[in-house]
């Protein structure tokens, strides 16, 4: 079999076919599956509705790219909308060429804050502030504010869990002048497919974390298909962690989740030891979602600070000072795991 010719499922790698274990290996993402299983989910794929391919190829055609050769940064536009400068360092950035169709997100928020109302807030929140330098509120300092879609990746995951331990049940009674222990050994076997929803990870190292996380929430209810019209006159950045780099972070959450699943459908025991266990994630569907956010850089000092508005609600954040005890306790919509569980029958054998 040409390994070659397959993409990683859960990345988007190519594959290598490894003669040694006669299994197809991901040396991105570390997947591994076995033949029979990749001709499976090959098998399963759609192809991309005419619709959907309709909008990939009107997003390659209408979206420029730009860069930033001081900071590196790399600005997405709609062709209408022509980038000048960096919002992140406030270079000037050059037209770099077009983006593929893979780039198109899957789906946005819109913006619901104009950008009135978040020069306003910006005003507001300097002037709360005691140590503002003069120049902070200047005009060329506001048209710096920069309506920015900022990416973010939530996946959809299928795991394969192969579950061996070995359960055992104890019982002691006495009779007489005798004690007797009656031990039962359980062999305890659980396979499952299950299937989580909504785990994130966000594709854009550029933006502090923690700016990002301030002013969450978003309402995932008001996700709406991409279309190109939403970018007109904002920009959007292009994601710079991918698929690969991504996938182990979603990987351990995805099998820590997995494994709590299987962990509580085994009960009734005195003991349980592990004999081995693998959970394997076979198939990952990634959404490629942009958010909306009004953002700001300035400078003081020779140090960049950052601000930022929800676009959507229009909840702040600046440094500084960011309270980082509230901010622990800010809630993440999408940390949430569904799960949904098949069991492939096995469920208890003695
Ligand atoms: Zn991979
Ligand atoms: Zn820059």
């Amino acid at each position: 079999m040409d390994a070659s010719q397959y993409k990683c499922p859960n990345c988007g790698a190519e594959l290598v076919f490894d003669p040694s274990t006669q299994q197809i290996n991901c040396e991105f993402c570390r997947s591994e599956f076995t033949v029979e299983k990749i001709k499976e989910i090959y098998a399963a794929i759609e192809p991309d509705s005419p619709e959907e391919t309709a909008l990939k190829k009107d997003f390659e055609s209408h979206t420029n790219l730009y860069h930033c050769s001081t900071c590196g940064a790399e600005i997405m536009a709609e062709d209408d909308t022509t980038a000048t400068f960096c919002y992140y360092c406030h270079s000037p950035v050059i037209l770099s060429g077009r983006l593929t169709g893979d780039f198109k997100p899957s789906k946005i928020i819109g913006f619901h804050i104009e950008r009135e109302q978040a020069v306003q807030s910006f005003k507001n929140w300097c002037g709360k502030k005691k140590f503002i330098p003069s120049d902070f509120k200047s005009q060329q300092q506001l048209e710096k504010m920069t309506g920015l879609y900022v990416p973010f990746w939530v996946t959809d995951c299928n795991v394969t869990a192969d579950f061996h331990a070995i359960g055992k049940r104890i019982r002691s009674w006495s009779s007489g002048s005798y004690r007797y222990t009656e031990t039962k050994e359980y062999s305890v076997e659980r396979v499952a497919e299950i299937h989580t929803e909504g785990v994130p990870a966000d594709g854009q190292s550029k933006i502090e974390d923690i700016l990002m996380e301030s002013i969450e929430p978003f309402d995932y209810t008001a996700l709406k298909p991409f279309d190109m019209s939403y970018f007109s006159g904002f920009f959007a950045d292009k994601y710079d962690v991918d698929k690969a780099a991504v996938f182990p972070r979603i990987r351990d959450r995805v099998t820590q989740a997995s494994r709590n699943i299987i962990n509580n459908s085994v009960s009734g025991y005195s003991s349980v030891s592990v004999r081995n266990q693998s959970y394997n994630i076979n198939k990952t569907k990634w959404d490629y979602i942009m958010l909306p956010v009004w953002f700001m850089t300035y400078r003081y000092k020779d140090k960049i600070y950052e601000f930022a508005i929800n676009g959507q609600t229009g909840k702040l954040a600046g440094t500084p000072p960011l309270d980082k005890k509230r901010l622990a306790l800010s809630s993440v919509i999408f940390g949430a795991i569904i799960a949904a569980v098949t069991f492939l029958g096995g469920q208890l054998f003695i």
